[in-house]
């Protein structure tokens, strides 16, 4: 049990009111450790260190060679520490081990490919008429606000903070109050790596006091929010009011779609990797399972088959694969979704708690990898975001008909194509509206591509080069050549 405090201006402070927050491991129920419950007097602290960093002391001076190197050591850090750090995700997450250590290796290698990226920036020389030379300057865009959530949280850190740090930004950012741990962990690593006071600000609280106070801050010039959609919406509705930058990386309600001709074994994969990895808590979860009408008892048969060996259990066990759900809200959320889709649906595997459990997790938070089968697109369980193990499998005739169903959600971040005929493939990759399209496979998100979606999930990309640019302006720069009058005035 440790009690962790926020990180202002390169010092460790509680907040102000003195109040702290319980972090629990949601396997056993136990609490971890303490984190303060952050309100705007807190924020404004934080908020004013990360002005002053940008607006002055050393950080404007940097060099983008000087703030790669610093991202590199960051990466380096996490690195040598990785099986710590994926522990500690794994006990406050719940994820399985072999997953928080993808995770850790994801979020060290994106702090390496944006201090890579640091030194790539580069502006424009445009052909204006005259004797005149025009420039497109890019320039960071100042004090960044980041709210992330607790599914993937040293990764969702690292993919805010790394492209905040190259583009010569500085940061106040705001973990999940369930999952704050790694990140000031890390945080512990920030004035060794080389990054001065104020420029990485982490501050604790819940969404409400402290996010809120974040979004409204008129010091702060964007606002990057990775999470639910009705915070999506509070978010730019409130920073509208200071005019912030805004980016969101939403939910969804992702099509996995299966034709007939799809490799057989490779689709039952792909069908409970979509959905069932992470406990389903992914924003890109492959939710609806649209298969065609050909194959789809032989699929569904064989999908629920693999999926009853998927082992539930506490993520620290070697041959857990799938742990607890994240909260005591997650944990309820999902299991009223059970209920509504029993009622919609045709139940065939799963719905409620495991019977077995081990004794140190028998008060976890935990759910059966569950699956419905003959789902109508327009039932509630294939239209709202669940973001547990739940499978909606929904039939359909033809490749017209995939399209149009999988397109039919007010959601639009991924969806996955499974078929051996690469024109069907790629027709669908033309017609789904979403930002991330897979074929033959689901959930891969290298750091090197951009990730973001399309409709109500929201705009803005992050990673990739995409991901720096939500970071930069762009200065237009007009210098007239002729040092002599321009002769408007005669
Ligand atoms: P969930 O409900 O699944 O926890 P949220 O979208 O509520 O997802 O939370 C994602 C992140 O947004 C968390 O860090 C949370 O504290 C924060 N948050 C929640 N509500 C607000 C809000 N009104 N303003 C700013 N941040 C918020
Ligand atoms: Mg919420």
């Amino acid at each position: 049990m440790q009690t962790y405090r926020n990180f202002i201006d390169g010092a460790w402070t509680d907040a102000a009111s003195g109040r702290t927050l319980d972090v629990l491991n949601p396997a056993t129920l136990e609490v971890i450790a303490r984190v303060p419950d952050s309100g705007p007097e807190d924020v404004d602290r934080a908020v004013r260190a990360a002005r002053r960093a940008f607006d002055a002391g050393d950080w404007p001076q940097t060099s983008a060679r000087e703030r790669g190197r610093i991202l590199f050591r960051l990466s380096e850090y996490l690195g040598k520490n990785a099986a710590r750090f994926a522990e500690i995700e794994t006990l406050n997450n719940g994820k399985p081990l072999a997953e928080a250590r993808e995770d850790l290796s994801d979020a060290a290698f994106c702090f390496e490919y944006y201090g890579g990226l640091a030194t790539k920036v580069r502006g424009d020389v445009l052909p204006v008429p005259g004797n005149v030379m025009s420039l497109a300057l890019r320039e960071p865009v100042g004090v960044a606000g980041q709210i992330i959530p607790w599914n993937y949280p040293l990764m969702m850190a690292a993919q805010k903070l790394a492209p905040a740090i190259a583009a010569g930004c500085t940061s106040v950012l705001k973990p999940a109050e369930q999952t704050p741990i790694s990140v000031l962990e890390l945080a512990g690593a920030f004035e060794e790596a080389g990054l001065p006071p104020g420029v990485v600000n982490i501050v604790n609280g819940a969404g409400e006091t402290a996010g809120a106070a974040i979004v409204v801050h008129p010091e702060v010039d964007k606002i990057a929010f990775t999470g639910s959609c009705e915070v999506g919406k509070i978010i730019m509705r409130e920073a509208s009011a200071t005019l912030k930058r805004v980016s969101l990386e939403l939910g969804g309600k992702s099509p996995n779609i299966f034709f007939a001709d799809a490799e057989f074994e490779a689709a039952i994969e792909g069908a409970l990797f979509g959905v069932f990895l992470n406990q389903g808590e992914i924003c890109s979860a492959g939710s609806r399972v649209l298969v065609q009408r050909s194959i789809y008892s032989r699929l569904l048969d064989a999908v629920v088959e693999k999926a009853k060996k998927i082992k539930v259990g506490p993520g620290l066990s070697p041959e857990t694969k799938m742990g607890p759900l994240v909260s005591q809200e997650q944990y309820d959320k999902v299991l009223s979704y059970l209920e509504v889709g029993k009622k919609e649906a045709r139940l065939v595997l799963g719905g409620g708690r495991p019977k077995h459990l081990p004794k140190e997790a028998e008060k976890g938070f935990f759910v059966e990898p569950t699956i419905f089968c003959d789902v109508d697109n327009s039932a509630r369980i294939a239209r709202e975001e669940i973001f547990g193990p739940v499978m909606a499998v929904i039939p359909f005739d033809d490749e017209e008909d995939a399209c149009r169903i999988a397109n039919d959600t007010p959601f639009g971040l991924a969806a996955a194509v499974w078929t051996r005929d690469i024109f069907k493939a790629l027709r669908a990759v033309k017609r789904l509206r979403a930002g991330v399209v897979w074929v033959n496979h689901m959930q891969p998100a290298p750091v090197e591509a951009p990730w973001g979606g399309y409709k109500q999930s929201g705009f803005g990309r992050e990673l990739g080069p995409h991901g720096l640019d939500e970071y930069l302006e762009v200065k237009q720069v007009y210098i007239n050549l002729n040092d002599r009058p321009i002769g408007w005035y005669r």
